[in-house]
């Protein structure tokens, strides 16, 4: 393996940009639902950037999230593997990517230099989503506002980073991940960005209670309470302002990396997850679920040579890893559970018929053409419900059995690996915080 790798990276470094390979820039934002971004149907024009890529490539209407967590769902896009076949599992924080082949494996073995920005903790290179990154930038210099101990990095600064990054003179292709945090709560998105949709209506108007917890039944999280807010389009509001200002960061990414592009560039944008608004009676959150609101995410594909085009079938995150390695003239992972969306954005032919998956442990959302299953798993026990596609919504429908394909993935299970120690200085930090007994000496 050490041999294979080294014979690569010497011959990328001889002939990468002679071989034609495009850059390539991966954007995933977290807690960002498709239905907030204008070329998914949201009402105001709050994501310029977004819809420009669209408007040049090629717009999935219905990808679905691997998983509604953070770190399960970022594992299934470098893996192009679900939940339960890769080491993440569906713990998010405290599990670890191990032993898996990653889609930065593939870029750096073909001499591509590669990195990654992320800005959540749960990315942390603890993760092991480091995996083929010759450069791994995860250092969170903030906290989230109602949890000290969560560790994160706003965009602007994130984006700087990998400015700096990609403005630096190099002879190979580049990969560069991208993560941005700004919609995932609580949402502070600041002036001009709060006022743009000051209030985006929700089923429910009246003010809600804030909860002592984090679930979001019936009330606001407790990570989610700002100061004297208390109505639920308020709160909908200032998402829509982080997601406009996430956008503004996506532009100056996109730009930089244009800037830094000598053999075409290929982008990539899409979110981690969703987050209900209301739906169900949950408010402001995410990974409880494997329903639409949490698990439908924007998915939008610029590259050379590609038509400009709308798809509507259903695509997920697995199908990341083997459609960027296509369009970088790359071998496919090995064990790849995704499927390469090349040939169906060039043709514009139907995808092939199929479910794909959505899971967060207790919960695993089935999507096809016609609808969605929601499967509550229960230690060895199961229970589900089909919903059908009626018009813009779903509707409930009788359905006895689940497709043997579910049934094939429910029957498997990798057994997740515990993450890396924490850095002694984020030890430190949290100790400051009052997290951790203080240490002994
Ligand atoms: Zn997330």
């Amino acid at each position: 393996m050490g041999l294979l790798v080294v014979s690569a990276a010497l011959s990328g470094c001889s002939s990468g940009r002679d071989a034609g390979r495009p850059d390539v820039l991966l954007i995933t934002i977290d807690t960002l639902r498709a239905d907030f971004v204008h070329s998914y149907g949201f009402a105001v024009e709050t994501t310029p950037r977004i819809d420009g890529l669209a408007q040049r490539g090629v717009l999935f209407e219905m990808a679905i999230a691997a998983s509604t967590a953070t770190a399960p769902s970022h594992a299934s896009i470098m893996t192009s593997r679900y939940v339960r076949e890769h080491t993440v599992g569906s713990l998010n924080g405290a599990t670890r990517l191990e032993g898996i082949e990653t889609l930065a494996d593939s870029f750096r073995e073909a001499g591509y230099d590669t990195a990654a920005f992320v800005s959540n903790v749960v990315l942390k290179a603890r993760s092991g989503l480091d995996r083929g990154f010759d450069h791994y930038d995860d250092e969170l210099p903030e906290s989230e506002a109602n949890r000290l101990m969560y560790f994160e990095r706003v965009g602007a600064d994130t984006v700087a980073r990998a400015r700096a990054w990609l403005e630096k003179p190099r002879e190979t292709p580049f990969f560069v991940w991208v993560h941005l945090q700004d919609p995932h709560g609580p949402y502070t998105p600041g002036e001009p960005w709060s006022e743009l949709a000051p209030e985006v209506p929700l089923r429910t108007d009246r003010a809600l209670p804030v909860l002592s917890v984090n679930r979001g039944r019936g009330g606001i999280p407790h990570y989610q309470a700002l100061p004297g807010v208390r109505r639920g389009p308020r709160y909908a509001g200032l998402y829509a302002g982080e997601v406009a200002r996430t956008d503004a960061q996506v532009g100056e990414l996109v730009d930089a990396a244009e800037r830094a592009t000598t053999s075409g560039l290929v982008i990539a944008l899409t979110a981690d997850h969703g987050e209900s608004l209301d739906e169900d009676g949950f408010f402001f959150q995410h990974g409880h679920t494997a329903s639409p609101e949490q698990a439908q995410v924007p998915l939008v594909i610029v590259a050379p040579q590609l038509p400009t085009r709308r798809i509507a079938g259903v695509v997920s995150h697995v199908d990341l890893a083997p459609t960027l390695l296509e369009l970088a003239s790359l071998d496919p992972l090995p064990h790849q559970s995704g499927i390469s969306l090349v040939p169906f954005m060039r043709e514009g032919r139907p995808l092939p018929p199929r479910a794909v998956l959505s899971d967060v442990g207790h919960e695993i959302g089935a999507y096809d053409a016609e609808g969605y299953w929601t499967i509550k798993v229960f230690g060895e026990g199961l229970d589900w419900q089909r919903y059908q596609r009626d018009g813009r919504g779903f509707r409930k429908v009788d359905e006895p059995k689940l497709p043997s394909d579910i049934d094939r993935y429910l029957a498997r299970e990798v057994e997740p690996v515990p993450a890396r120690a924490m850095s002694d200085q984020d030890l430190e930090r949290l100790r400051a915080l009052g997290y951790l007994p203080p240490d002994p000496n």
